[in-house]
C-alpha cells in the first residue's frame, strides 16, 4: 500500500482553507468519518454533492485508502487549527481577498493564493507541520503510557 503523502495533504488543505474553503475538514469528516449522506453534507456546506466527492477522493488518493482517509481526517482538522482563509465569501456571494482587497472569482481562489500570496501558504503549511509534530510527540507518549 502507498504510504500517506502527509506533505500533499498538508498543502492541499492549506490551500483549501486559505482559499476559503474552511469548511472542507468538517464536510469530509461528516461525510467519510461519521457516515453522513453526500446530498446532506453538500447541502450544509453549499457546495454541490461532485465537489464533495472531489474532496473526498482528493484525500482518499493522498491518504493511500479509504481508511487511513478516516484516520488522517480528524488529524488534519487538529493540525489545521489557527490557519484562516485569507478569501472569504461577503453575504452577496463574493469572494474578497483580505490581504490584497481584491474581487476573485470562486474558481480562482486558489490560484490567487498561490500567485500572490505564496508567502502566506508556506507558513500556514509550516504551521501545519509543526502542529503534526506536536500531535505525534504527544501520541507517542500516549502509547509509552498505555504500554507500560
Ligand atoms: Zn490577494
Amino acid at each position: 500500500m502507498k504510504p500517506v503523502d502527509i506533505k500533499s495533504l498538508v498543502n492541499y488543505v492549506s490551500l483549501k482553507i486559505l482559499g476559503g474553503s474552511d469548511y472542507l475538514l468538517d464536510a469530509l469528516e461528516e461525510y467519510l468519518v461519521d457516515g453522513e449522506g453526500p446530498a446532506i453534507v453538500a447541502h450544509k456546506y453549499n457546495i454541490s454533492k461532485h465537489q464533495l466527492r472531489g474532496y473526498a477522493q482528493r484525500i482518499i488518493e493522498k491518504s493511500g485508502s479509504e481508511i487511513r482517509a478516516k484516520k488522517v481526517i480528524p488529524i488534519l482538522k487538529y493540525i489545521s487549527k489557527g490557519v484562516e482563509p485569507i478569501i472569504t465569501r461577503n453575504d452577496s456571494g463574493a469572494y474578497t481577498c483580505k490581504i490584497c482587497n481584491t474581487v476573485v472569482a470562486r474558481e480562482d481562489t486558489e490560484e490567487h493564493v498561490r500567485k500572490y500570496h505564496k508567502d502566506q501558504l508556506t507558513l500556514a503549511v509550516k504551521s501545519m507541520m509543526e502542529r503534526l509534530e506536536e500531535y505525534r510527540a504527544k501520541k507517542e507518549k500516549a502509547v509509552a503510557v498505555a504500554t507500560t
